[in-house]
């Protein structure tokens, strides 16, 4: 769909919009578009908050690229973290199997992901070489190799004919990377002296003062804790920080302990890590997790998932005595090296409070400095702002309130306010070389939620009812609108309040119920009806302080809907069908 009137000559413009990471640091996803030509870089997915019962992930809205699906020449990707890449499975099919691109190590994790859902042999994937110019109708783009936490991380520039656009993707300048080389400074600078008229630049650690700690710094904390560790080590970190998993294993190897993986996806990274050659390890350090028991505790070095304290992941199963093959002992020593994700404190204390109750020794951040994070810090983002020189710049992958420090930030290294634009997720912007960048439509967006197999089914009207029942229970009324017939009204609930109470309060709903029928004598069911559930919601409250969700039936509907002894329009008897459930649908969900 061009935007330009009907008559005249079309004139080309350059459009940049977000579908994701900028009001979270998750759910990656960027629109550049020129003429008919789209390219999309990064297709990530978001984590459910915890009120978000039941989503397995949110991925982006794509509804507009969908609309526009033969106009897709590819999607780019700049790494392997799920924030970039974990929403190609579910939207792929969508947006009509567009061409992924991105260096080996992307594409082989990407690769893995899609096997998961049987897409491998659907998606065409193309592995793209650092710095090579790949053509997509007019737009063009490179990947310029970066330090990030996971190998092969890129920053990427497009190219269209009326100017650049980069995007930083993740990364930090780590002067002493593990396995790989530095960033490509003398790229960046190139192509910032080519002229940028946009950079949009990773703000993850905007509060973060001064330069970004190197991985080499880490790893010489981590040797030392595992040299003084008299018995095994276990140490948890996440399966994405590669660089982590490298240092980890070549301090067993230093100092003579064999490793032990557990876990699937601790596992399936290092297959990967191994594939491309970023850690060499082979089968006389590693052993099979069945063989922990015949080796030496001081010849040990446990690594596996869990620092967070999620539930599943192998330490918390350590620390509740559930894990087959590892039971802590007072003699271990179990070094988290991954900092606590904001939300997680409490199962992270939990999570050490029981590992402690073992006897093991347990070090974490907060005794010593076990790790840096894989996003530059302030001092990084100003030096990335300086080799870019941008004529505009857009502060991604944050917070809103990440976002807007940063750009007060920008305006500190010598930006000018204008220079910043403020981005919000389907926020389309336009440029024109002669005016710059400017606001353009908004494209309504939708949080799509993925639950199982289920992709964008589940609206926020689900999600309400589902932590309302989860914090207040549920309410079933069924009653008889025909005060002659004197049938009791029925009450039943789920987790509402103790056996004790429930069966006075059972009673007090049928008195309100009845006296509710009664009040209302004439008027029409669905008004009794809305009477009833005013009634029994605001009772329930009055004497239990609880706002449960409530379903009100009228008795016998179901059958005489089924026998046809009411004709109705298909719409109204599927309302009716589905009874009246009411939900606190009126609160306003935040978006992510
Ligand atoms: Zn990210
Ligand atoms: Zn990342």
């Amino acid at each position: 769909m061009n935007t330009t009137k009907r008559g005249k000559t079309p004139r080309q413009q350059l459009f940049f919009m977000p579908l994701g990471g900028v009001e979270d640091i998750n759910r990656n996803c960027y629109v550049i578009e020129y003429g008919r030509d789209i390219v999309v870089l990064d297709m990530g997915l978001s984590f459910p908050d915890d009120d978000e019962y039941g989503v397995d992930y949110i991925v982006p809205d794509v509804e507009y690229l969908a609309r526009r699906k033969e106009r897709i020449k590819g999607i780019v990707l700049t790494h392997g973290h799920l924030d970039h890449v974990g929403a190609i499975p579910y939207v792929i099919e969508k947006l009509g199997f567009p061409t992924v691109y991105g260096r080996e190590f992307t594409m082989l994790f990407l690769e893995e992901r899609l096997k998961e859902h049987g897409l491998d042999k659907k998606v065409k994937r193309v592995i793209v070489e650092p710095k090579e110019e790949v053509q997509l109708g007019s737009l063009s783009f490179k990947l310029v190799p970066v330090t990030h936490a996971i190998p092969q991380s890129s920053s990427v520039r497009v190219k269209s004919p009326v100017g650049s656009i980069v995007y930083t993707g993740d990364y930090k300048f780590d002067v002493a990377p593990v396995s790989e080389p530095q960033s490509d400074y003398a790229e960046l600078e190139r192509i910032g002296d080519e002229g940028v008229s946009l950079l949009c630049m990773d703000s993850t650690n905007v509060y973060e003062a001064g330069k970004s700690p190197s991985e080499t710094d880490i790893a010489g904390v981590l040797e030392r804790m595992i040299k003084n560790a008299k018995g095994r080590v276990i140490a948890a970190t996440f399966s994405s920080l590669g660089a982590r998993i490298y240092t980890l294993i070549e301090i067993a190897k230093k100092h003579g302990r064999k490793v032990a993986i557990t876990g699937r996806s601790m596992r399936s990274m290092l297959e990967l890590l191994k594939k491309i050659g970023y850690v060499k390890v082979d089968e006389t350090v590693l052993v099979p997790e069945e063989e922990i028991k015949n080796i030496s505790d001081e010849k040990l070095l446990i690594l596996t998932t869990g620092s967070q304290g999620e539930e599943m992941a192998g330490l918390s199963r350590m620390s509740r005595g559930e894990h087959r093959g590892v039971k802590i002992k007072d003699s271990d020593t179990v070094i988290l090296s991954s900092s606590v994700i904001p939300g997680n404190q409490v199962p992270v204390q939990r999570l050490i409070d029981d590992l402690l109750k073992h006897g093991a020794r347990v070090i974490h951040q907060s005794f010593m400095d076990v790790h840096t994070s894989g996003h530059g810090y302030q001092d990084d983002m100003k030096r990335m702002y300086e080799l870019m020189r941008p004529r505009y710049i857009m502060p991604v992958h944050g917070f809103r309130s990440f976002i807007h420090e940063a750009a007060y930030l920008l305006t500190r290294w010598g930006a000018k306010r204008s220079q910043i634009l403020l981005p919000e997720t389907g926020q389309r912007f336009r440029f024109d070389p002669a005016r710059g960048w400017e606001k353009d439509e908004k494209i309504p967006q939708r949080n799509i939620f993925v639950e199982g197999v289920l992709v964008g089914e589940t609206d926020e009207q689900v999600i309400t009812q589902r932590a309302q029942m989860s914090h207040d229970g549920v309410v079933f009324v069924w009653f008889d609108p025909d005060p002659q017939r004197t049938v009791r009204p029925i009450v039943s609930m789920y987790g509402v309040v103790g056996s004790a109470v429930q069966t006075s309060l059972v009673r007090d709903l049928e008195s309100v119920i009845m006296r509710s029928i009664g009040a209302h004598q004439g008027h029409s069911v669905s008004d009794i009806r809305d009477h009833i559930y005013k009634a029994v919601t605001h009772a329930v409250e009055k004497i239990t302080g609880k706002r449960p969700l409530v379903s009100v039936r009228v008795s016998g509907e179901a059958e005489r809907q089924r026998s046809g002894g009411r004709k109705k329009g298909a719409s109204s008897m599927k309302g009716s069908m589905q009874s009246r459930l009411y939900g606190r649908s009126t609160k306003k969900r935040r978006r992510r």
